[in-house]
């Protein structure tokens, strides 16, 4: 087969129809139309081969992550997800990974209504950007640092699951193979928990997306907010493949501190609960309230009897 230029690359595997765009890729930028009243919400996330995932990582998989991961991140943010752009470096232009990267990327993004209206697209070694663009209600939009003494703390889903995939890749504790593949179904296909995040903007006070670890996460919005928080170790919602070990050091520190989860951690007064609850059966997404922002600094963990206790677990930090 002949040898795609780089044009013929791009219409190929990243042209698709301009969706929900003025106009999309093919043009020197895209065009746009935000919603009247909406404020405009933008975040990149880069994934980095050798970094964040081994080169011969499934393709698909890998497409479905790099728009997941910025998915989360609008979600986080209480903003409905509209369009994407891709920056591409590749080693070389392997049709076959291509194929798959774009399917993996394209199943997610019309799930969610999302249209890839732009990128660039460069030899180099393997590496994915993508920005995306969403919409929030003006000034309703969940910040890091709009927590309040008194709010409950809230998390989606369950935690864990995708460090212990980790844990498990990396021979630190064996797990069987039934188990292994749920955890690792969690670190590589995340599910962005953008219905949850949308309906909380006008609930929620704060919210994050834990994608460095439940502690590391929300110290980031009691840091920002300058408030502390209460949070009871038993009421985590653990992933079904850590609960039973939770003594397990290992299992803990994928609990408290694993990355990759992707699920939401916001604050909210305790009187919203019951529509919280609603919200998150309309999502279709489990949350479980774990403890309480205080007006004193500092994460506090609490074991069953309410006494607290030492915290060593730290999150990821690509610098540390
Ligand atoms: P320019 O040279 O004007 O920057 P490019 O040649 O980089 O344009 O890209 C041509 C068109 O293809 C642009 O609309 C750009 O946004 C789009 N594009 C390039 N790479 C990608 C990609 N990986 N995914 C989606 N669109 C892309
Ligand atoms: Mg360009």
């Amino acid at each position: 087969m002949a040898m795609l230029t780089e044009f013929g690359l791009i219409e190929r595997f990243f042209h698709r129809p301009a969706g929900n765009a003025v106009l999309g890729v093919g043009d020197d930028a895209a065009l746009l139309a935000p919603s009247p009243g909406a404020e405009l919400v933008v975040s990149s996330d880069m994934l980095v081969a050798g970094r964040h995932f081994l080169p011969d990582t499934d393709p698909f998989l890998l497409g479905h992550k790099a728009l997941a991961v910025n998915l989360s991140d609008l979600a986080a943010m209480g903003a409905v997800p509209r369009w994407a752009t891709l920056a591409l470096a590749l080693p070389q232009v392997d049709e076959v990974w291509l194929e798959a990267f774009s399917r993996g990327f394209f199943a997610l993004a019309e799930r969610f209504g999302v249209s890839l209206v732009g990128g660039d697209t460069t030899r180099g070694p393997l590496n994915l950007c993508v920005t995306i663009l969403g919409e929030a209600p003006a000034g309703r939009a969940l910040r890091r640092s709009a927590a309040r003494p008194g709010d409950m703390v809230w998390v989606s889903g369950d935690l864990g699951g995708a460090a212990l995939g980790v844990a498990h890749l990396t021979g630190e504790l064996r797990l069987d193979p039934a188990d292994a593949a749920l955890c690792l179904a969690r670190l590589y296909r995340p599910e962005p928990r953008v219905m949850l995040g949308g309906l909380l903007a006008c609930l929620a006070h704060a919210a994050i997306d834990v994608s460095d670890g439940l502690l590391a996460d929300l110290g980031h919005i009691l840091e920002r907010s300058g408030v502390g928080a209460e949070i009871e170790l038993d009421r985590l919602p653990a992933h079904p493949v850590l609960a039973g070990r939770r003594a397990d050091p290992v299992v803990r520190r994928c609990l408290l501190a694993g990355g990759d989860d992707y699920e939401l951690c916001f604050t909210a007064p305790s009187q919203r609960s019951a529509t919280i609850l609603a919200a998150a059966r309309e999502a279709g997404v489990p949350v479980a309230a774990i403890g309480a922002i205080t007006e004193s600094p500092g994460l506090r963990l609490l074991d069953g009897e309410g006494a607290v206790m030492e915290v060593r677990e730290r999150g990821f930090d690509h610098f540390a």
